[in-house]
């Protein structure tokens, strides 16, 4: 049955931008709306924010950071970051269904995600009281002794997508908390309800006013934080074309940027591959979320003996996908989530063919009752994918699985690493010796072997190659937040 509960987060008032603490209009008074992919229903009234709202915002950042915050010890940012988690567990249902509303979701794979949302909220908690420097020897010819402090980076101008809202917020501000920086938010304007709640819920869990805020508005207010020359870091999350812009607009004030872009990921599947273990993995690899997945593994090599045996799974494996509103608990393909996504997604349908490739299912709009009114593509596996084609070369970001056939190691793993991407891989072999080397050859920063998709906190995530720099998860998530100061004192 249809959810039909509403979060309380949603009482029909204009959502306001979060800065210093209070709710507060962009200065212009300007709005804009945000909508249900599902439906086309109005969800939201938001505050549209320039760049003097990005201005108020980094300011209070930058008070709250020299100010209260900097009297945090690392076990009280630590328990602000558990009483955090307990928050969220306690509310995790209406977060799970802004989402779901929101973006398009399906309610029960956002509802799966609490166990990852807790298990890293608790995670970065942990990390808040381990931040250590190092004594160092050194040759200097008068006795000194030297050592090394972890400082906080300062303020952060945090910039995520609209494809995972909670989970990106909750990556970006859980690290900010644990290191002692202070943050200001950007959400994607598709999806700026459950970053803003989490924002609230940091609040009550003791966050002081100023430490994390939030400013909502499309792409230009992104555009202010980077350029702010009081915001000491970029944490990007996003598009390898955005991604660029940031490093070029940061490059004026010198900034630290870490980036988490786009993807075109290969899953590859030797003949010997366990192949009822694959198939699910390799189809959801990229169907999952309707292929609005940064690590979406969109091409898919196959090995020549079990090609079209994989074609004909995947395929059957999509066709069988309840595609439906997000709200639906039966729903595993949910609707793009913008009529401008639409637009792409449908773009590369039209291009497929054209560039030579076979449709073996989907390919079209779903369309029919209620579905007329949102923006759903059925799952789609294209066959006999040429290298060169568009398909097998652009990050499409829709259910749309590329099948390309191999014959031997070295020229799949050739043909794997023949793109600017490098985000993440798959390999599905029974041969540890082939799963290892393939493991050591393939030029990204994920790779999973007879998996895919296995994320957690304690485990570095991102990318190689145009698939940007820095990580999030694993010690070096928390280490982009640490700048690190050499001190001298003699004896
Ligand atoms: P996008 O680059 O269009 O937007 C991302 C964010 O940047 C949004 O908040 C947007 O408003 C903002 N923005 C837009 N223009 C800007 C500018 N000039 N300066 C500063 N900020 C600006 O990306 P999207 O369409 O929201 O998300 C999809 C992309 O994100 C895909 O390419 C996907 O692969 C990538 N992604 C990567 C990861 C990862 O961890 N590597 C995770 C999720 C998504």
């Amino acid at each position: 049955m249809i959810e039909t509960r509403r979060p309380a987060f949603l009482d029909g008032k204009p959502k306001q931008l979060l800065i210093d603490g209070r709710h507060v209009d962009a200065l212009s008074g300007r709005r804009f709306e945000s909508f249900s992919p599902s439906t086309g229903e109005l969800v939201a009234e938001l505050a549209l924010a320039d760049a003097e709202d990005v201005d108020r915002a980094v300011k209070a950042a930058r008070a709250a950071f020299e100010g209260p915050w900097s009297r945090f010890k690392p076990a009280d940012r630590q328990a602000v970051l558990l009483k955090l988690a307990d928050l969220v567990d306690a509310e995790f249902d209406d977060l799970a269904l802004l989402d779901s509303i929101e973006m398009g979701r399906p309610i029960t794979a956002a509802r799966g995600l609490r166990g990852m949302l807790q298990r890293s909220l608790r995670h970065f908690a942990g990390a808040a009281t381990a931040i250590h420097g190092q004594t160092l020897s050194n040759s200097f010819p008068v006795d000194l002794m030297s050592f090394t402090l972890r400082e906080p980076v300062g303020v952060v101008g945090a910039i995520i997508p609209w494809n995972g809202p909670l989970f990106s917020a909750a990556w970006k501000v859980g690290p900010v908390l644990a290191t002692g920086c202070t943050v200001v938010l950007k959400p994607a304007e598709d999806a700026s309800l459950s970053p803003l709640r989490f924002a609230e819920l940091c609040l009550e869990a003791g966050v002081p006013p100023g430490v994390v805020n939030v400013v909502t508005g499309a792409g230009a207010v992104g555009a202010a934080l980077s350029t702010h020359p009081d915001v000491d870091k970029v944490a990007f999350t996003g598009s390898c074309e955005t991604g660029q812009r940031i490093i070029a607009a940061s490059a004026g004030t010198v900034k630290r940027v870490t980036m988490e872009l786009g993807g075109k990921s290969p899953n590859i599947i030797f003949a010997d591959a366990d192949l009822d273990l694959a198939t699910p993995a390799a189809a959801m690899g990229v169907f999952n979320n309707s292929g609005q997945v940064c690590a979406a593994g969109t091409r898919l090599f196959v090995q020549r003996p079990v090609y079209e045996e994989m074609v004909e799974r995947v395929a059957a494996f999509g066709a069988a996908l309840k595609i439906g509103p997000s709200l639906d608990p039966d729903t595993q393909i949910g609707p793009l989530v913008s009529a401008r996504q639409f637009a792409r997604v449908s773009s590369y349908l039209d291009l497929g063919p054209q560039e030579g490739a076979r449709l073996v299912t989907g390919g079209q709009r779903v369309t029919g009752g209620d579905l007329d009114k949102g923006h759903y593509v059925a799952p789609t596996v294209f066959a006999d994918v040429k290298d060169d084609m568009r398909i097998a070369r652009e990050e499409i970001f829709g259910p749309v699985s590329c099948i390309l056939p191999f014959d031997d190691f070295d020229e799949v793993v050739a043909r794997a690493n023949a793109t600017r991407f490098g985000l993440a891989g798959g390999v599905w072999t029974k041969d540890i010796g082939k799963a290892m080397e393939a493991v050591q050859r393939i030029r990204a920063g994920s790779v999973w072997v007879n998996h895919y998709f296995a994320m957690d906190p304690s485990v570095p995530f991102g990318g190689y190659k145009m698939s940007g720099f820095g990580r999030e998860g694993g010690s070096e998530h928390i280490e982009a937040y640490l700048q690190t100061k050499g001190v001298w004192i003699r004896t």
